[in-house]
């Protein structure tokens, strides 16, 4: 009898998309005449740099000649790109990371929700609230949690992260042994300075944990005080894995490119308190389940460092910025209260009210989509997150509908 993996039964079912979808579709047949503004779903609006454009189809054209076609890449990643990723992320940044710490992948949604396979069933886990869910739902597959009670799985260390710390998760009082982080945040908007990362560095060196630190969303961060790496912070070396994506930072949600980053002196133990160097881990890991990312997309992705390429992300993003300033400016006037929106594409605005609510009161009073902040756990409560993917007119308009209607 073949049985199933019973902690799949645990896993609340992630209505949020949907049920945001439903109450959109029904929007919208009963005024089909309104325009509706998306400023929910964080996916990028605008197209891929030419600079990606071109060394794509460069790289598809090479794929048409015997002479120049590949076939199965290296898994983790080609050189080309390792060598373009450890120069222009971290060593010209100060922070200490070789080529053959990089593995190359198709998404960090991917590794972030793999990563966690190579730990003990029993690891103990610190995850925050709010949260993007796939940290927290790959846990519960993998049976490190007990049962969801009272919008809680048991066995898991929550770390709050409310206004009262402006955002911020604190320390655990008791010990954890994976923690992650995400910086800038997604959903907040949050960001950490380099000392306030210290001291998570510090707590694992204390406590022997690893963190998990999701930086998915650096390539927004304009202020030159703020860490773009956790590897800026000394040790961090020993006690941190690192994932980034090109998503959001050139635009390849579509395209699919990402990278994580295992350094060398990474270590975890084993059950008689054994060091080990969790790098061979996730290599075997990642060339068992994994066969690397497509030749152009590889391509396309080193394109983002050419000089050309730097250019282009820059203003792409700075367009997103843009938005995100507008939107934290017009809620800031309204005397609502929110953080992000700077070093970050996201605004996180505390609504006074439930977060379903404040979420029909925008879709049915303004015609505009936003996230309910609840469905990104419990501390999302009375909180919505508003995203700046989308063109500046439309930012511009979705704002001054959401002013009509709350002044
Ligand atoms: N990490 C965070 C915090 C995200 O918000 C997202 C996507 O929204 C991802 C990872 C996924 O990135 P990718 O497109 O590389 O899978």
């Amino acid at each position: 009898m073949i049985k199933i993996n019973e902690h799949y039964l645990k896993l609340q079912d992630s209505y949020l998309f949907a049920n945001i979808a439903k109450r959109v579709n029904a929007f919208q047949e009963q005024n089909p005449d309104k325009a509706i503004i998306r400023l929910g779903i964080g996916d990028v609006t605008r197209a891929l740099p030419s600079a990606c454009i071109d060394a794509f189809h460069i790289a598809v054209d090479e794929m048409a000649q015997d002479s120049t076609f590949r076939g199965y890449g290296p898994e983790q990643g080609y050189d080309f790109l390792r060598e373009k990723i450890a120069l222009h992320d971290f060593q010209n940044r100060g922070a200490d990371i070789s080529p053959d710490e990089i593995f190359v992948s198709d998404g960090a949604k991917c590794d972030t929700g793999n990563l966690q396979e190579i730990f003990a069933a029993d690891a103990r886990v610190a995850i925050p609230d709010p949260v993007y869910p796939v940290y927290l739902d790959t846990n519960v597959m993998a049976g490190r949690t007990g049962a969801y009670s009272k919008g809680r799985y048991e066995g898991v260390t929550y770390l709050d992260c409310t206004a009262d710390h402006q955002y911020l998760p604190q320390l655990p009082d008791e010990p954890a042994d994976l923690i992650y982080l995400c910086f800038p945040n997604n959903p907040t908007g949050a960001t950490i300075t380099k000392s306030q990362l210290s001291d998570w560095v510090a707590y694992a060196q204390d406590h022997k944990a690893l963190i998990l630190y999701d930086a998915a969303y650096e390539a927004f961060i304009r202020d030159d005080e703020l860490p773009r790496s956790i590897y800026e912070v000394e040790g961090a070396r020993d006690v941190a894995i690192e994932f980034r994506s090109f998503s959001k930072t050139a635009g390849f949600t579509g395209t699919r490119c990402a990278y994580t980053v295992v350094p060398k002196t990474c270590r975890a133990y084993t059950s008689s308190a054994q060091a080990t160097e969790v790098h061979p881990l996730w290599n075997r890991r990642h060339t068992t389940k994994f066969n690397s990312v497509a030749y152009p997309v590889q391509r396309a992705a080193e394109a983002v460092y050419s000089p050309q390429g730097q250019e282009e992300i820059k203003t792409l993003i700075d367009g997103y910025l843009k938005n995100a300033a507008y939107i934290r400016e017009s809620i800031q006037q309204l005397g609502l209260h929110c953080v992000g929106g700077e070093n970050s594409p996201y605004i996180w605005i505390d609504g006074n009210r439930d977060s379903w609510e404040f979420f029909d009161l925008l879709l049915n009073s303004a015609g505009v989509v936003c996230t309910p902040g609840a469905g990104f756990g419990k501390c999302g409560q009375g909180h919505i997150r508003i995203s700046a993917f989308n063109s500046y007119e439309n930012v511009q308009q979705a704002m001054e509908r959401i002013e009509h209607v709350l002044r």
